[in-house]
């Protein structure tokens, strides 16, 4: 036997086997009844007490089993329970009279109304049910449950009618009873047949949740069980007792109910739900068998059948549950209406949002400016976008860690918001790039990026860190007259000049020029590519030289050649823009080697201009330094040209850090074993700093221009300057200033010690034969080389050789000796006359 406590219950997780019990065990209690029981009172009392039995059974196992579950799935137990037990103490009664008045009328009586709180609470546990197994579209759970009772009533009323009108009144009649009687008797089959309607329509719509069905398809059966007997009481009611077999629903019945109560689908939640599967099933059900009676009913009527007053009431009863269900069904189609244009709204915006800002991404943003351009086009409203490039984002990632890097770019779109009016679109386009798109305000695209600007340079209080940033800027707006631009155009322009920015030393704002005046332009990478392929020469590139003077005298003791490029469709180009995109795109090594062998070339040029050798510095960036190949390449030019080493200085312009430091030194010591002088450029900016000071093997620095600004803070760049002067004294390596454009400036440095200078005061960068130059009459023998010699002194020969390494002071700074005036030098550079 099985025992049914609280473990014993989980036999429900073998469904098939109980069911085979319960049905075996009801079928075996009527074939004995009917087979071995005498018809009469013993066998009533026979049935009644076995409906007893199987009915205490059944509602024991159900609110055994409510207390295996929780909320809603322990309620529909626990009213099925109870419905069963007043049905079962009803069967009380009548095995009571049984015994007591053996040959009592088998009539309605009042043991009929404890019959009638199995329907009721079975009605209530089906609601209960429903409500634990959501529908595929989420509806408000009061409505659904009305709409279900609706439904349920409206079948069930149109299935009677169907009856009504189909069967032979003369069946009706032969009930025989008395109205109220028959009307008792008939609320039975009535009763089970709404809550069989009513327990289809939630398998129906609740298609899903499959592990619910065979509790439903149980409870089904149990209710059609009883709905059998229920009917053959009906009809049967003037007859008398019913046999075992009319019986054995009140026997089946309450065990399929035990049955349904002891399944167990599992306890985890029902899966979350969005299909709408099935669903218009749920919507028309309804009206299928409502449709099927007003045919019945037109056509009987339409025969000459005539309408009773009920029947007349009942059929209005219908139309307004019709009504209403309609009414229902509109709530409910409105409220989806509304969730499904919520959704479309939410996914819009995850589709043009960024998700960590909550700005607009790439995608709005390109549309947006589509649009606006669209706008210039065609009603000539003026656009302006601006593209912002946060300043090594990746260190603060590396340093603070990836969440306070999120939280950075969070507190960033904040401040950028601020900046713009609500017209206007700010936009994340990935990473640390950040966009924003001035339609309406675009005279003002200058004043809200330096508002941008100076928003970002504010340092943000992140989880108790400082953390301070900056941004380079690129501003674009189309030219006057340009109407035919594309999206990608303005943006190409606007990250062009954002690199610009960067390459000037970040943290600013530069506005996209075109080709025109030399400033950034899109077009550029296609171009430079185009002209580097080939013979740069053909393409416009040409080298310029500067002087490197002597601070005392001004005598030209070197020059440096600098690229040139007027491209013949871009025009000239500034060359901080053509470099930083030539980096970008893996060229620059074509435009180094370009001078170099132009430089090498020039060489016998330089001397002739000068009247002496002459030395010659050429750049070569920094990312290059770690290459192979690259000590070979100098040294293979030198030699085409038949320039001694000596002569040349390779200066490290290091907008990019060097990718291997260990490799840069080898190719710097390879350089300088050869005789070629390497000098750090841009010293005090970039990422040349003390730093390659010390790892470098290094002939000279270069001082950046904003390390010399003795005319804005003299004391402090004073100090400063004389530092690093003292230092690369004591280090051996020689000092020349850069940017010098004001003679106060070459006289402050002079006095703080600084030997060597170059700047717009003593000649801008000019072609070879536009070196028109005095030259020194008598310039000294060693004065080429030696007076940018840095501590290695050249092994190769040719020329003078720069052997005064040793001349260079001891803290004196550097080419001390250098600084001797040739006699009668009128070197002095005389300020370029215009272009
Ligand atoms: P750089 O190597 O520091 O070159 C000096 C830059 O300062 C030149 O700019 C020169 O025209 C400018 N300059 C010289 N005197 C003054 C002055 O008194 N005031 C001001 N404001 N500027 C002065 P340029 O020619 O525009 O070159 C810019 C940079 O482009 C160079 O800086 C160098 O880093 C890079 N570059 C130029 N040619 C090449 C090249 O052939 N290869 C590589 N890798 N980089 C090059
Ligand atoms: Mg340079
Ligand atoms: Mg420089």
């Amino acid at each position: 036997m099985i025992r049914l406590t609280g473990t014993a219950l989980r036999v429900g997780a073998r469904t098939p086997l109980t069911l085979v019990l319960a049905v075996t065990g009801a079928v075996v209690v009527t074939l004995v009844g009917a087979l071995a029981i005498p018809a009469g009172s013993g066998q009533r009392l026979y049935n009644d007490a076995a409906q007893l039995a199987a009915g205490a059974l059944a509602a024991f196992v159900c609110l055994t089993a409510a207390r295996e579950h929780r909320g809603l799935r322990s309620r529909w137990r626990t009213l099925l329970g109870f419905g069963l037990t007043g049905w079962t103490l009803a069967r009380l009664w009548w095995v009571a009279r049984d015994v007591l008045d053996p040959g009592r009328a088998t009539g309605v009586g009042p043991a009929d109304f404890g019959f009638l709180i199995l329907p009721v609470c079975v009605f209530l546990a089906l609601l209960a049910m429903s409500a634990a197994l959501p529908r595929p579209v989420r509806a408000s759970l009061p409505r659904d449950r009305v709409v279900l009772v609706i439904d349920s009533v409206l079948i069930t009323g149109s299935l009677v009618a169907l009856a009504w009108s189909a069967l032979p009144h003369r069946v009706f009649r032969e009930v025989g009873e008395s109205p109220w009687a028959a009307g008792v008797a008939a609320a039975y089959p009535v009763a089970d047949l709404v809550l069989i309607v009513m327990a289809l329509l939630v398998l129906a719509s609740r298609p899903t949740w499959r592990p619910a069905r065979a509790t439903l398809m149980l409870a089904v059966a149990g209710l059609v069980a009883l709905g059998c007997s229920d009917t053959v009481r009906l009809l049967t009611l003037s007859t008398g007792t019913l046999t075992p077999l009319q019986a054995t629903g009140y026997l089946l019945g309450p065990a399929l109910l035990a049955v349904a109560a002891l399944t167990n689908p599992g306890t985890a939640a029902p899966p979350a739900v969005d299909k709408l599967e099935a669903d218009w099933l749920h919507l028309i059900l309804p009206y299928v068998p409502v449709v099927a009676t007003g045919i019945v009913i037109a056509v009987r009527t339409g025969a000459g059948g005539q309408l009773t007053s009920y029947e007349a009431y009942l059929g209005w009863l219908g139309l307004g549950l019709v009504v209403a269900r309609q009414m229902f069904t509109i709530v409910d189609n409105t409220v989806l209406l509304a969730r499904v244009s919520e959704g479309q709204e939410r996914l819009h915006h995850q589709a043009y949002h960024d998700p960590l800002t909550g700005l607009a991404n790439r995608a709005l943003f390109r549309e947006r400016l589509a649009l606006a351009l669209d706008s210039y086009r065609y009603q000539g409203l003026p656009v302006a976008l601006i593209f912002a490039d946060l300043d090594d984002f990746k260190l603060i990632n590396d340093s603070f860690g990836h969440a306070i890097g999120d939280r950075l770019l969070r507190a960033i779109a904040d401040r950028l918001r601020t900046c713009v009016g609500p017209a206007d679109l700010v936009a994340r386009l990935g990473g640390d790039e950040f966009a924003v798109l001035l339609e309406h305000r675009a005279g003002e695209a200058d004043p809200i990026a330096e508002a941008m600007l100076a928003a970002l340079r504010a340092p943000f209080e992140l989880d108790g860190h400082t953390v301070a940033i900056s941004a380079s800027l690129g501003l674009v707006r189309p030219h006057l007259g340009e109407r035919d631009l594309s999206a990608d155009i303005l943006l190409r322009r606007a990250d062009a000049a954002m690199y610009a920015s960067k390459r000037r030393g970040k943290n600013a704002l530069v506005r996209y020029a075109g080709s025109a005046d030399g400033g950034p332009n899109a077009d550029l990478p296609h171009l430079l590519m185009r002209a580097l392929a080939g013979s740069p020469a053909d393409y416009g590139f040409e080298v310029h030289y500067q002087p490197i003077v002597h601070l005392a005298d001004e005598t030209v003791l070197a020059v440096e050649a600098l690229a040139r490029w007027n491209d013949p469709i871009a025009g000239p180009v500034d060359p901080e823009v053509f470099v930083t995109v030539a980096e970008r795109a893996g060229l620059v090594a074509a435009i180094d080697d370009f001078v170099l062998d132009r430089a090498c070339s020039d060489a016998a040029a330089l001397a002739a201009t000068y009247g002496r050798p002459i030395d010659v510095h050429v750049n070569v960036s920094a990312a290059r330094l770690g290459q192979h190949g690259l000590a070979q390449g100098v040294l293979a030019a030198l030699h085409r040209h038949d320039v001694p080493a000596s002569r040349l200085v390779v200066e490290i312009t290091e907008t990019k850090r060097i990718p291997d430091l260990s490799r840069a030194v080898e190719v710097t010591e390879t350089l300088r074993r050869h005789g070629v002088r390497v000098a750090l450029d841009d010293f005090g900016s970039g990422y040349n700093a003390l730093a390659q000071l010390h790892s470098l093997p290094i002939d000279i620095v270069k001082l950046d221009s904003s390390l010399t600004d003795v005319d804005v803070a003299p004391e402090r760049a004073g100090a400063l300057c004389r530092s690093v002067l003292t230092i690369c004294a004591d280090m051996g390596v020689a000092v020349i200033a850069e940017g010098i454009e004001t003679r106060e400036r070459a006289v402050d440095l002079a006095g703080l010690g600084c030997k060597l200078g170059q700047g717009y005061l003593f000649g801008q960068p000019r072609a070879v034969h536009r070196l028109v130059e005095v030259v020194p009459a008598q310039p000294g023998p060693d004065r080429g080389g030696a007076a940018t010699s840095g501590r290695a002194p050249s092994p190769s020969g040719g020329g003078p050789a720069p052997s005064d390494a040793a001349a260079v002071p001891a803290g004196g700074g550097s080419a001390g000796s250098s600084s001797r005036s040739p006699a009668g030098t009128s070197a002095r550079w005389r300020p370029p006359q215009g272009p």
